[in-house]
């Protein structure tokens, strides 16, 4: 299996595009086959290279390991290859009207409730009137003379399709300034890298009859396809670059744990549940392209971060040490992890808590009389447990009024990990000294 993810780089990658990525990089995990990026830059106006290298940086963050990479703009000769092929027969031509001629046809069909269908007015052009255009200085754009046929194939999400090739237009494979169109590169690329399945967004499901149609007219035999539908914001909007929908710049900038990301779009749309304890060796194991609906599926951005949490809650302390030792964290060992994970939302988190217990702090005090006793009983137990019943024996209080100003006192907040297990974290000198007001 050989699985491609084919991103342009015109925005930053958003959640619709991550879904798309992690699906065949799933795929391709769990058969054994190759993940390829292709970056998508042959629309030149709108490519920016910088783009291309926060995919790569998005991927690698997503924890998306890439087999093979191939960028567009560097594969112009191949392009050339299949396009002298193809010129050499008779499902090319020339085309020569501007932009101005096809949006004023499109126009004229619309007012006539017809389909924005090119009417192939070039197609039929004698050689005579090729040479007087070109005399007056145009410069011909090159068509696909699409087959009269139905084009039937069966999708891998949406089960049998059959596209009537005769209602759609012959598409453009090379545009007049010689640059060839995302169609015919996205085509070429498809035979010549050795994709046997492509998986992507439904909006391509009338390319797909085109692309089949062309790859036949180029000799090649066409890859089995699967199209997602698209998701929807909480709102009901398409996901989208254009819409500003949350980039995945934006999600690991607000700490969303990456393996939440993979757990949720993994899911999304199979009607199983996220499962926050899923490895990445269990999300490949369970995969199953067949599973996904045809439904557009809707994601709150804030499901995934309330999902975010409940992930580090579950993550091993051998799966984020050099996470914490980058965030300079160093000291924070595996019995401190094991007894903070449940209280953090981000990872970020963690330095708090380590700060907390392991940095001077000023203490937050109550009731000062109640905490003096607290600071004398517990420099005299054993024990959390022999220090809290003795507490409460001399003291009178239970519940919350036992507690709080225990919390105030030694960690400055309201709430946060087990008060026993803090006590431990930060050790019984540091927690008498505070229970007296002193900065420990
Ligand atoms: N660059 C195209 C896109 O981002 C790729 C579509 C495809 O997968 O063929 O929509």
């Amino acid at each position: 299996m050989r699985v491609r993810f084919a991103p342009s780089p015109t925005g930053l990658l958003h959640l619709g595009n991550a879904r798309t990525a992690i699906v065949n990089w799933l795929a391709a995990r769990q058969a054994g086959g190759i993940f390829l990026l292709r970056i998508d830059d042959t629309d030149i106006e709108r490519s920016r290279p910088e783009l291309a290298l926060t995919i790569d940086a998005d991927l690698a963050w997503l924890g998306l390991d890439v087999d093979e990479r191939a960028v567009q703009s560097q594969r112009t000769a191949v392009y050339e290859r299949h396009f002298a092929g193809l010129a050499a027969g008779d499902r090319l031509y020339p085309a020569y009207e501007t932009p101005e001629e096809l949006a004023a046809m499109r126009q004229r069909l619309k007012d006539k409730n017809l389909p924005p269908r090119y009417d192939r007015t070039s197609l039929r052009l004698a050689a005579a009137d090729r040479q007087r255009l070109e005399a007056e200085g145009r410069k011909p754009h090159w068509r696909l003379r699409l087959s009269d046929r139905r084009i039937d194939f069966v999708d891998r999400v949406r089960g049998p399709q059959r596209i009537d090739l005769r209602h759609l237009s012959d598409p453009v494979l090379r545009r007049a300034d010689g640059s060839f169109t995302y169609t015919f590169a996205s085509v070429v690329d498809d035979l010549d890298l050795g994709v046997t399945e492509v998986i992507r967004g439904e909006d391509h499901l009338t390319n797909t009859a085109v692309q089949i149609d062309l790859m036949e007219a180029l000799g090649g035999r066409p890859p089995d396809f699967g199209h997602l539908p698209l998701i929807l914001d909480a709102g009901g909007q398409k996901v989208s670059k254009r819409l500003g929908a949350a980039t995945l710049a934006d999600l690991r900038e607000q700490g969303v744990e990456p393996l939440a990301i993979l757990q949720v779009l993994a899911a999304l749309g199979t009607g199983r549940p996220a499962c926050a304890e899923a490895t990445l060796a269990e999300l490949v194991a369970g995969f199953d392209l067949a599973a996904f609906g045809t439904a557009q599926p809707r994601l709150a951005t804030a499901d995934i971060a309330r999902h975010s949490a409940a992930v580090l809650h579950h993550l091993d302390f051998v799966s984020v040490q050099a996470r914490l030792e980058g965030m300079g964290l160093a000291g924070l060992d595996q019995p401190f992890w094991n007894a903070i994970r449940a209280n953090l939302e981000r990872l970020e988190d963690a330095g708090l808590w380590w700060s907390i217990c392991q940095e001077p702090l000023q203490p937050v005090i109550e009731d000062s009389a109640y905490l003096a006793t607290a600071a004398n009983l517990l420099g005299q137990s054993s024990s959390v447990e022999a220090w809290l019943d003795a507490l409460k024996e001399a003291s009178g209080r239970k519940g919350k009024a036992l507690f709080h100003p225990l919390r105030l006192a030694l960690t400055a907040r309201e709430r946060g990990p087990d008060l026993g297990t803090l006590l431990a974290l930060m050790g019984k000198d540091r927690a008498v000294m505070r229970l007296r007001g002193q900065v420990a």
